[in-house]
C-alpha cells in the first residue's frame, strides 16, 4: 500500500490536518502572545561585557558546589542570586544549561511560577523534559499544575483526580475554630504556611468556553487538597478526609499554566497539536446525535500530540486523512470548521481584565 504521505510533505501534513488548541492555553494563567518576549535576551544570556567583581565568601566553593545549591533554590531567589553582579548572572546562566532551557522555552511557565508562588529549579525543569501526563500516564501533555508541581494533560486537569485538586486557605483556617478575621485570620495564616504549600491566584480569564467561565479581579490563596488533609489531620481538627474542603470547578485553572516539552534527544521545542480530523468527527457526530462528552470521538477531539505523535496517529485516522485528501496534497486550503477557527485564535483576542 502507497504511504499516505511522503516524508518531504511533513509540514503540508501538520498544516492541513493539525492545529494547535489556543482555548486550552487561555483556560488557565496565560499571557498575550510575544509579551514576555522582550525579556527573553536578558534572562537567557549573560551580559556580554566581562565580571568585575566576583562572589565574595561563595567563590571558596567548587564551582559544582555553588551550581548544586542554585539548583536547590526557589525560582525568585535564583533569581535575585543571578542579579547580584555580572559573575552571579554568568555562573547561573553559562553554568546551568537547566536554566536556560527554561528562560527560552519556558517562560510562559516561568512567568506563572514567579507571580503565583514559588518553585525549585531542578523539579521544574525535570518537568519541563517530561513527556507524558504524571496522573493518567497517557500520550504528551501540555499543563504544569503548579502547586502539585506535576506535569498533566488537559483531560485530567479538567476532571481533578485526588492528586490534583486544590481547597482554599481560608476554608482551611475556618476549620480551626475561634474568630476567623484581621488579626486572628492572620495569625492562623502565618500558623499554617510551613505546612501548606500555598499559590496566590491571578486575576484574569479562566475557562474553555466562547466566553471565559471566570473574569477574576481580585487574589486568592489556594492550597494543595492532599497536604491540607495531612494538616488538617497534624492539628487534630475536623474534615480528617477533606469531606468539608471547599471545591470549585475551575480551581484547577487558577493554579496551571502551559509548559512546552523540550525533548532532549532533538533539541527540539514542542507545544502540542490537536487533530483536526477527529473534531470534524466529533462535530459531524454532535450534529447528528447531539453532543457525547466523554464519548471516544470526544476524547480524541480533546488529545494533543507531539509532531511525530501526531503523524503515527494520522496514517490511522481517517477523518485527518480525508482532510488531507480534500486539500490535494496540502496544495489546496481546506475551510476550517467555526470551532477549530475559534480554537485556533491568538490569544490576545481576549483582553486581561
Ligand atoms: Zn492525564
Ligand atoms: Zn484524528
Amino acid at each position: 500500500m502507497a504511504p499516505v504521505f511522503e516524508p518531504h510533505q511533513v509540514d503540508a501534513v501538520m498544516r492541513a490536518a493539525a492545529y494547535r488548541r489556543l482555548d486550552f492555553e487561555r483556560a488557565v494563567i496565560w499571557s498575550v502572545k510575544g509579551e514576555n518576549d522582550p525579556v527573553i535576551t536578558s534572562l537567557a544570556e549573560p551580559f556580554p561585557s566581562t565580571p568585575i567583581f566576583n562572589l565574595s565568601t561563595l567563590e571558596m566553593l567548587p564551582l559544582e558546589l555553588v551550581l548544586s545549591i542554585c539548583l536547590f533554590l526557589d525560582v525568585r531567589s535564583f533569581l535575585t542570586f543571578r542579579q547580584v553582579n555580572r559573575r552571579a548572572r554568568v555562573i547561573a546562566t553559562s553554568g546551568l544549561h537547566e536554566y536556560r532551557r527554561v528562560a527560552q522555552y519556558g517562560l510562559e511557565s516561568l512567568y506563572a511560577v514567579l507571580r503565583t508562588g514559588e518553585g525549585i529549579w531542578k523539579h521544574y525543569t525535570r518537568l519541563l523534559c517530561t513527556r507524558r501526563c504524571t496522573v493518567c500516564g497517557m500520550g504528551f501533555s501540555n499543563f504544569l499544575h503548579l502547586l502539585a508541581a506535576t506535569r498533566c494533560c488537559f483531560l485530567c486537569l479538567n476532571s481533578q483526580p485526588p492528586c490534583l485538586q486544590v481547597t482554599s486557605l481560608s476554608w482551611i483556617a475556618f476549620l480551626v475554630p475561634g474568630k476567623h478575621t484581621g488579626q486572628h485570620y492572620r495569625l492562623l495564616v502565618e500558623k499554617l504556611q510551613p505546612f501548606l504549600r500555598i499559590l496566590r491566584t491571578l486575576p484574569g480569564a479562566y475557562g474553555v468556553g466562547k466566553r471565559p467561565d471566570v473574569v477574576r479581579t481580585s487574589r486568592g490563596l489556594l492550597v494543595e487538597w492532599n497536604q491540607a488533609v495531612n494538616v488538617v489531620r497534624s492539628f487534630g481538627l475536623e474534615s480528617e478526609d477533606g469531606r468539608n474542603f471547599v471545591q470549585h470547578p475551575l480551581w484547577g485553572y487558577y493554579v496551571s499554566t502551559t509548559l512546552p516539552l523540550f525533548d532532549r534527544a532533538d533539541g527540539q521545542v514542542q507545544y502540542g497539536v490537536s487533530c483536526k480530523g477527529c473534531q470534524c468527527a466529533y462535530e459531524d457526530q454532535a450534529a447528528r446525535y447531539g453532543s457525547d462528552h466523554g464519548g471516544v470521538l470526544w476524547r480524541r477531539s480533546m488529545q494533543v500530540y507531539t509532531q511525530q505523535d501526531y503523524l503515527d496517529h494520522f496514517v490511522h485516522c481517517p477523518w485527518a486523512i480525508c482532510l488531507w485528501e480534500a486539500s490535494k496534497g496540502g496544495t489546496v486550503q481546506v475551510p476550517d470548521s467555526k470551532e477549530v477557527l475559534w480554537r485556533s485564535r491568538p490569544l490576545k483576542w481576549r483582553k486581561k481584565p
